[in-house]
């Protein structure tokens, strides 16, 4: 597409985004598998209306404003790249746009406030289990609650479980095969802390020592899909320092976070650690990549025979191209048949704070993921990402199902128990 965009104008982070709107033919082939697109039924809400709202602001002739909304809607799902026949980076824009509409785009009190608060709690585990435990309070005080905080007590879950420590380094059973760090994440460690526990066992199991350095913190996802630049590059250096040299891999098991770490070039570009954050974003991978490529060494005993639907997180299966690993570790259980949702494609609403921000299309999402999940008649389902297993959850519940919402490690450690 041609513009007029003045990359230097926008810092660092214009030329990608300039690069991103050349990239675009204006064809609509990513249209059919936006789920913005689906709900709201308009262009402007479509991955290619958006290219087009985004140019245009950064061109100067159309005021930030009036593309906001629109750019708010946008899930961050990224179901539109591999749609695109044209390989329109659409992560390139939506991003570094978001961050430099930051500056731009007065919030009114109470969005600044809900942001402040989700930015404070989630990316810190201590301060978000609390948070959790202040929210029961606030359901039941729900009437005096401010309106556009009301989504964060819905979304709290009644019951958190007790934390679960983690050895700083667990070694490989049986002889070794490799040597990994893992990001431990920071909801998912409040949200579900058996994760990782099973991730390391699963690892150990197949002859994989796992580090769990200290010293790291947050991915910064949550910070630089809300356009919080400052503060997902102070949370990427965090890590960039924390992660050893010494590992095979760094390994993430929550493709939000995953997803970010893949980023750190992007967040980090322009500044003095560039060229580290692309030599780092390169050793990171997904635990069923990592786990598919090395091979089990031990295969899952099985036992209770079942089906097993499996979720592609958006930010595992669009942002890291990563869907036949995790399917390949399942179907490694014996007597298990993997089976595929209805509209695989489309966001389970989870997406980050999407579900803070906006509640109603992520609880329509939600529920068609969950009615998706159903009408495959599977007892259990699998997903790789802490935000989707969330979503999964809730939405299950609400329609009285009881199919049980795992992490991939967390049905693969099951079945060698
Ligand atoms: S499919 Fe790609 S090139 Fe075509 S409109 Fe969408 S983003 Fe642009
Ligand atoms: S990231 Fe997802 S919601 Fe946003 S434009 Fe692309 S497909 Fe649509």
């Amino acid at each position: 597409m041609l513009h007029t965009i003045k990359s230097d104008s926008h810092g660092p982070l214009g030329a990608p985004m300039a690069h991103a709107v050349e990239a675009c033919v204006h064809c609509g082939f990513c249209l059919a598998v936006c789920p913005t697109y689906q709900e709201f039924g308009q262009e402007m809400d479509s991955p290619r209306g958006r290219i087009v709202l985004m140019k245009q602001v950064l061109e100067g002739g159309l005021a930030w404003s009036a593309a906001q909304p629109h750019i708010d809607r946008c899930l961050g799902c990224l179901a539109c790249e591999p749609a695109c026949p044209s390989g329109v980076p659409y992560r390139d824009l939506i991003s570094p746009f978001r961050a430099v509409a930051r500056e731009k785009f007065a919030r009114t009190p109470g969005e600044k406030l809900r942001r402040w608060l989700a930015a404070q709690t989630i990316p810190f585990p201590a301060r978000f289990r609390l948070a959790l435990t202040g929210a029961k309070l606030g359901k039941r005080i729900r009437s005096l609650v401010p309106k556009d905080l009301r989504p964060m007590l819905e979304l709290s879950p009644d019951h958190v479980p007790p934390a679960m420590a983690l050895a700083r380094v667990t070694p490989a059973r049986g002889e070794r095969r490799a040597r990994v760090a893992l990001l431990a994440g920071c909801a998912q460690q409040v949200l579900d802390p058996d994760i990782n526990v099973a991730t390391i066992e699963v690892l150990a199991r197949n002859g994989v020592e796992v580090v769990v350095p200290e010293a790291q913190g947050c991915c910064g996802g949550l910070a630089w899909h809300t356009g919080d630049l400052q503060a997902a590059q102070k949370l990427a250096r965090r890590n960039l320092a924390a992660f050893p040299a010494d590992v095979d891999a760094i390994l993430t098991n929550a493709a939000g976070c995953g997803s970010a770490m893949h980023e750190y070039h992007l967040i980090l570009r322009g500044t003095q650690d560039e060229a580290r954050a692309e030599s780092f974003r390169k050793r990171v991978m997904d635990v069923s990549v990592f786990l598919a490529r090395l091979g089990l060494r031990e295969l899952p005993s099985g036992g209770v025979v079942r089906k097993i639907a499996y979720h592609d997180a958006c930010h595992l299966a669009n942002a890291q191209g990563v869907r036949e690993e995790p399917r390949k570790l399942l179907r490694a259980i014996p007597g298990a048949t993997l089976c595929e949702l209805r509209d695989a494609h489309l966001c389970c609403g989870s997406a980050g704070t999407y579900n803070l921000d906006q509640p109603e299309t992520a609880a329509s999402l939600g529920a068609q993921k969950a009615q998706a999940v159903i009408a495959t008649g599977a007892t259990v389902v699998a997903s790789g990402n802490i935000g989707c297993l969330t979503q999964l959850r809730a939405h299950l519940v609400k329609l009285d199902s009881p199919v049980r919402v795992r992490h991939t490690m967390q049905v693969l450690r099951d079945a060698y128990r």
